[in-house]
């Protein structure tokens, strides 16, 4: 007898919170699209593949990472870093400038097998060596090129990034942030800005920016965070009140667990949970996408809404919804992530602390369908 599905993944907890699901269900699958979700698919299956005891999760969206690989003295490897640990789509964050573009679209985007977008930094180089901070000379900001890159690359370029640290702008973070807002609000996209070691408090920042535009490094350690001893500034929450979102992007120096837990404690999740994976943080403390998502677990981020911010909230900021990404619908394309729990493992953050908590460690990822390799967690003694 001929069977209705190609593949089915069966008896696993699926969560997907784009469309509330959170139960255990069999997913079919036939060639690069979901055939259906729901109880006892199996006997109709070529292929069944268990996923007892596993979560069974969209592909995960990450919302800012460094991929700029052989160009940038910062980018990871987007396959073996992202796509290899579950990631299944990714946004560069300002690694590329309008100048640097091209290399970035034929080295990058067009070749991995992922979904790639781009936050494209506002300075025309990009950050293309940390030592060197991309806006010191101020004229690199040129908002023609910008907006062109922008325009001619509407696939791509989903927003534009400025990094307001003091070694990166200078005295000028004023003049700067006003200018990228003006190109940003030319090309009708987000402005998203990283913050930990700006020279003006927070809410200064926070005053400029629009609904829709993205503070990064929300649990940053660093002075002029979004916390005043165990509460968040008035001004961060009538931000976030206004549509200004908060990525966590935790980094090799911009996630704090204390201050995490205090703000998650008092009820401040971020809008984004992300990893700003880099050359400099793959193999420690950061890792992968999951392994930030299994630390602000830890800290009390609830499982559903980690799963929120590394999915579906991404994927519509980015306009990957519209590709179908960030969720599982039945009629769309095959990007699941299956996860399993480990067991309790220590986890450091950007300061060195460590918690001791279960890690999420893919065991099955598809894309487009097709299984992935997996790459084994970094952070495994060699
Ligand atoms: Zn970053």
């Amino acid at each position: 007898m001929p069977t209705r599905y190609d593949h089915v993944l069966t008896g696993g907890t699926v969560i997907d919170p784009a469309s509330g699901t959170h139960d255990r269900l069999d997913v079919a699958i036939n060639g690069s699209t979901i055939a259906a979700i729901g109880p006892g698919l199996a006997a109709d299956a070529a292929r069944v593949t268990s996923c007892a005891g596993s979560l069974v999760l969209p592909g995960l969206v990450e919302g800012h990472t460094h991929i700029f690989q052989y160009v940038s003295q910062v980018g990871a490897p987007p396959e073996e870093a992202h796509l290899r640990r579950g990631v299944v789509a990714a946004a560069d964050a300002g690694t590329a400038g309008a100048s640097t573009f091209p290399a970035f679209r034929k080295l990058i985007v067009e070749p991995v097998d992922m979904r790639v977008v781009s936050f494209l930094n506002v300075s025309v180089l990009g950050l293309i060596d940390f030592r060197f901070g991309e806006l010191l000379n101020p004229d690199t900001l040129v908002a023609d090129d910008a907006l062109e890159t922008a325009a001619a690359n509407p696939d791509v370029v989903r927003g534009f990034k400025i990094r307001l640290s003091e070694d990166v702008v200078g005295e000028q973070w004023e003049t700067l942030l006003k200018k990228s807002l003006t190109v940003a609000e030319q090309a009708g996209l987000p402005l998203m800005v990283h913050i930990g070691e700006t020279s003006e408090p927070l809410p200064v920042v926070l005053s400029y920016l629009r609904p829709g535009d993205v503070v990064a490094h929300c649990y940053t350690g660093k002075p002029h965070g979004i916390l005043d001893g165990d509460t968040v500034l008035p001004a961060v929450l009538e931000a976030r009140d206004r549509g200004v979102l908060f990525d966590s992007a935790h980094g090799r120096s911009n996630l704090s667990f204390e201050i995490a837990r205090r703000a998650i404690a008092s009820g401040f999740l971020p809008d984004v949970l992300s990893s700003d994976t880099s050359a400099r943080n793959w193999r420690g403390p950061v890792f992968d996408l999951l392994t930030s998502m299994s630390k602000l677990i830890a800290l009390g981020v609830p499982l559903v809404e980690a799963v929120t911010r590394a999915t579906v909230r991404p994927a519509a900021l980015l306009g990957l919804d519209a590709e179908g990404y960030g969720r599982l619908s039945v009629g769309g394309p095959a990007h699941i992530t299956v996860v399993t729990e480990t067991d309790e493992v220590e986890l450091p953050d950007a300061a060195g602390n460590t918690i001791v908590a279960p890690r999420l460690e893919p065991t099955l990822v598809l894309h487009d369908g097709g299984a992935v390799e997996i790459t084994p967690w970094r952070g495994l003694p060699s």
